[in-house]
């Protein structure tokens, strides 16, 4: 089969490498469990000869398919046909280069540039994956999509499947949904589910489900959903001038996005399009520092495909003997068994990268300063900038190195961590707002 066609499945565990045809739907490897890649034969797709090519869709926007900012590189994720592909317009992001932030960092004013993927249609990155992920459920003719969402995949899932008339099931855990998130969902009418449980036991049932009832999950354990996600890099290589930096900063919760980025250079590469390969830093909340721990106190890595499996079965087993539960003011990346470990691990090895854990009043500083320079974030994706300072600070990331941080969701996802940083927390900069009463003289007392 993977010679015949453009797009094939094949599980990532080396010992197993079976692959399966694109119309069939799995979340996992039904021969060994693991997770499933998207492969292209290369020689079958008419991809560009360089990546400035793509830049001709933009004198065609009225096409649908050339004014998404994940379809306009649609050779680069060849997987369905046109007819199928669902868009509301994603990745309409931009790449904002940000010289008060990275002087207030101690940067070269020219080297920082933020990702803001909070201007998608649900306000986070996870449309670029959706509008990947429900393509290919238009494909396979799915009836019905699940989620279990920290927030954001169930906002866009509702979205999605409300656009292409598909029932949308999202299970979150309990207390800790951001209101903006929840409220969309409810919104876009999906059906809702609370589990007495957090995120991790969502994710597990949710495969259940899907499986016993015929569900198609998108998740990021969903192959298709990553290769959507893959274009993020390729905006900002584009807003770039067409060059590739020397760092990726991203949050990473299930490590969806760390992992398709990894997937996006490596064939990138490999197809000629780039001639050298960022480096990637994925940032954790120490609240939920799975992957920091596994790779920098417990050593995992990819190791060419022959990764040791034990270390992170005997970590996992772990945390289900001493219940541990992850706790973050990032709630999308409150996140302690992340699904897509191993591609992760891979990603880091592609992109020779580093992974680090931040505070969560650190995480909300570096929130506030984004907003005060920049398009302002959510919580999660602040972590980026929180990672950088560390970076820049142990010689990780030197000051004139052109950096890109991936700020993940919009500010207004998450109002009260906002609100309680500026009003309640006093940190170095929180701007509450001042009490006066109503009188004219002492408003203006105020101003001076
Ligand atoms: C989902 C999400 C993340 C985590 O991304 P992963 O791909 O799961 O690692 C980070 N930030 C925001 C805003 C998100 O919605
Ligand atoms: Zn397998």
């Amino acid at each position: 089969m993977s010679t015949e066609t453009r797009a094939y499945q094949k599980c990532i565990n080396l010992a197993c490498s079976a692959e399966y045809d694109c119309s069939e739907v799995y979340f996992k490897c039904p021969a060994c469990g693991d997770l499933l890649d998207v492969k292209y034969n290369w020689d079958k797709i008419r991809v560009p000869k360089k990546l400035s090519d793509f830049a001709k869709r933009w004198a065609t926007r009225n096409n649908r398919l050339d004014f998404s900012g994940v379809w306009r590189f649609r050779e680069l994720l060849s997987f369905c046909d046109d007819r199928y592909k669902v868009s509301v317009g994603e990745g309409q992001t931009l790449l904002q280069q940000n010289c008060g932030l990275a002087q207030e960092l101690g940067m070269e004013p020219s080297s920082l540039f933020l990702q803001y993927e909070g201007l998608n249609p649900s306000g986070s990155f996870k449309d670029n994956g959706m509008t990947a992920a429900f393509s290919h459920a238009q494909m396979v003719n799915a009836a019905a999509s699940a989620c279990a969402s920290t927030g954001n995949t169930s906002a866009s899932m509702a979205l999605y499947a409300h656009s292409c008339g598909l029932k949308a099931t999202v299970f979150i855990g309990e207390g800790k949904i951001a209101f903006g998130k929840l409220s969309q969902s409810m919104d876009f009418g999906a059906h809702t589910i609370q589990v007495a449980g957090d995120f991790d036991d969502c994710m597990k049932q949710v495969q259940d489900v899907c499986t016993e009832l015929n569900i198609y999950l998108v998740n990021s354990l969903n192959p298709f959903r990553l290769e959507g996600q893959k274009t993020i890099m390729l905006r900002i290589i584009e807003g770039l001038g067409w060059q590739v930096p020397d760092w990726i900063i991203v949050p990473g919760g299930n490590l969806g996005n760390s992992s398709s980025f990894g997937k996006a250079f490596a064939e990138l590469k490999e197809i000629g399009l780039i001639d050298r390969v960022p480096r990637l830093a994925v940032i954790n909340a120490r609240g939920a520092n799975t992957l920091t721990e596994l790779v920098n106190d417990k050593g995992l890595k990819w190791n060419g495909g022959k990764v040791d499996n034990k270390i992170a079965d005997d970590y996992f087993a772990d945390l289900d003997a001493t219940g541990y539960r992850p706790d973050t003011i990032a709630s999308a990346i409150e996140i302690s068994r992340p699904v897509n470990l191993k591609k992760c691990l891979r990603a880091l090895e592609v992109c020779n990268g580093v992974v680090l854990d931040v505070t969560d009043e650190e995480i909300l500083d570096a929130k506030a300063q984004v907003g005060k320079y920049g398009l302002g974030c959510e919580p999660a994706s602040a972590a980026t900038i929180a990672g950088l300072k560390y970076l820049l600070a142990n010689g990780t990331v030197g000051k004139d190195q052109r950096v890109a941080c991936v700020l993940t969701g919009h500010l207004l996802k998450d109002p009260n961590a906002t609100v309680n940083y500026h009003s309640k927390m006093a940190r170095e900069f929180s701007n509450p707002p001042v009490q006066v009463e109503n009188d004219l003289a002492k408003i203006i007392a105020l101003m001076k």
